[in-house]
């Protein structure tokens, strides 16, 4: 594997130390023992021999099996230290978590120095905007508006309490509008999806809006689309955030444009895929948090794909950790080709945004050799939309693709509250495509 990457002594003890009190303390990994090929060999080896901890194993571990056999749990959970967070999601999706609000405040904190924007602006007291669906963070309310001051917490502004931004309103956006000019955040964090429909009203109804410092992008991967129409109307610069609920702060992309490994608060090994499929740049990778005493993951599979940077390096100057060129979107929105090779969201995105007139779409390949691609366009001429857009897809997935376009009015989220922009319908196992290691 490319060993490009530079860490610091401090990685390897804390990477050290997270391993070696899971494998004594923790219940969770007391079946992992036999796998530790001892601590002769490097602290890299030793990871590499470990199992993947899957989403699966902490629903049937959780959650004792994740916390010192010493400590008191429902103390701190009286105390308010920690407390229990469900995710939202179908059944193979949705987990319960221990949530530790002082770690991941800290994890955050690491993660600004990653981009200097985020570094010169985030201060922990900065007024920061949040565009997110509410069922993942905020308050909802669906039925009746909440005025400005019931969506405040602390140095936050939650700018909609809608679960479903399909039912957003004109006088709904009007209100985010107004609400960003007298808020005057310093940093605006959105969903990338929610982001991109509130600037393609902002566009239509020839608005302006307030600038933000720094557009934080999170939740979701954001594509081409949201990035063209997010600047057409932000001139901010725009930084995408990668974490998870389980693992914190996990990347920053900085200013050049790369992501970051945020080494102070996690390990994380990458596992490529087959070079037939994208490999060895195109990986999954797996996490492992420091110093969060109150939940211990050990190479946690957050489901996600990654492309490293070939050349190691970033014209920025951070030079520690791991450098990705991009983040590529979730394994389960992988698609294949007719020939069977790997398509990953971000390349389907890729290709599918070279049609300007595309406001959304959703693809759902129903089975090996056919794809249907549902469409939101304010283009009147549809037959020649779906003619393109067959014809890019053929171009990526092969000739002999059967290819249904479907307009819609929008494309809706999943029950989540996240997107899902592709996807198969039939089972496609990410263990099926990685170099065996
Ligand atoms: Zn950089």
């Amino acid at each position: 594997m490319m060993q490009k990457w530079e860490f610091s002594l401090k990685y390897y003890q804390d990477s050290s130390a997270a391993l070696d009190t899971a494998l004594k303390e923790i219940p969770a990994y007391q079946s992992w023992r036999d796998f530790d090929p001892g601590v002769l060999l490097s602290v890299d080896t030793r990871y590499q021999a470990m199992p993947v901890l899957t989403k699966k194993d902490i629903r049937e571990y959780f959650p004792l099996g994740f916390v010192s056999p010493g400590v008191n749990i429902q103390h701190a959970l009286d105390s308010g230290e920690i407390s229990f967070v469900s995710t939202s999601g179908t059944t193979d999706d949705k987990v319960t978590n221990i949530w530790n609000q002082k770690w991941w405040d800290a994890s955050e904190r690491a993660s600004w120095k990653l981009n200097t924007y985020a570094a010169r602006l985030a201060t922990g007291e900065h007024p920061e905007a949040i565009l997110v669906n509410p069922l993942n963070v905020g308050i909802a309310s669906d039925n009746s508006d909440l005025p400005l001051e019931n969506r405040r917490l602390a140095r936050f502004l939650y700018l909609s309490e809608r679960t479903n931004y399909t039912a957003w309103t004109a006088e709904h956006m009007d209100r985010m509008i107004r609400e960003l000019a007298v808020f005057r955040p310093v940093i605006l964090e959105a969903n990338p999806s929610l982001l991109a429909r509130l600037c393609r009203y902002i566009s239509a109804s020839g608005q302006t809006v307030f600038q933000p410092g720094l557009i934080v992008l999170t939740y979701e991967n954001p594509t081409n689309l949201h990035y063209r129409q997010i600047r057409k109307v932000f001139t901010s610069p725009t930084a995408s955030s990668y974490g998870t609920t389980e693992t914190g702060y996990v990347f920053m992309q900085c200013e050049a444009g790369k992501f970051h490994q945020n080494t102070q608060f996690c390990r994380v090994d990458f596992q490529p895929l087959k070079k037939e499929h994208g490999g060895p740049s195109l990986g999954r990778i797996l996490v492992t948090p420091f110093h969060n005493e109150w939940y211990h993951l050990l190479r946690f599979d957050v489901g996600d794909l990654v492309r490293v940077e070939e050349t190691g390096k970033c014209s920025c100057g951070r030079h520690e950790g791991i450098i990705l060129a991009a983040t590529e979107g979730r394994c389960v929105n992988a698609t294949l080709t007719c020939a069977g090779r790997l398509v990953t969201s971000r390349e389907l995105d890729h290709n599918l945004s070279a049609l300007e007139e595309i406001d959304e779409y959703k693809l759902e390949q129903t089975s090996p050799g056919t794809y249907e691609l549902h469409l939101a366009s304010r283009t009147p001429d549809k037959r020649e939309l779906s003619e393109s857009a067959a014809s890019v897809l053929k171009g990526l997935y092969g000739r002999e693709a059967k290819i249904a376009v479907i307009h819609e009015e929008m494309i809706a989220p999943e029950v989540s509250g996240k997107y899902r922009l592709s996807k198969t319908l039939f089972p496609l196992k990410i263990e099926d495509y990685l170099e065996k290691g």
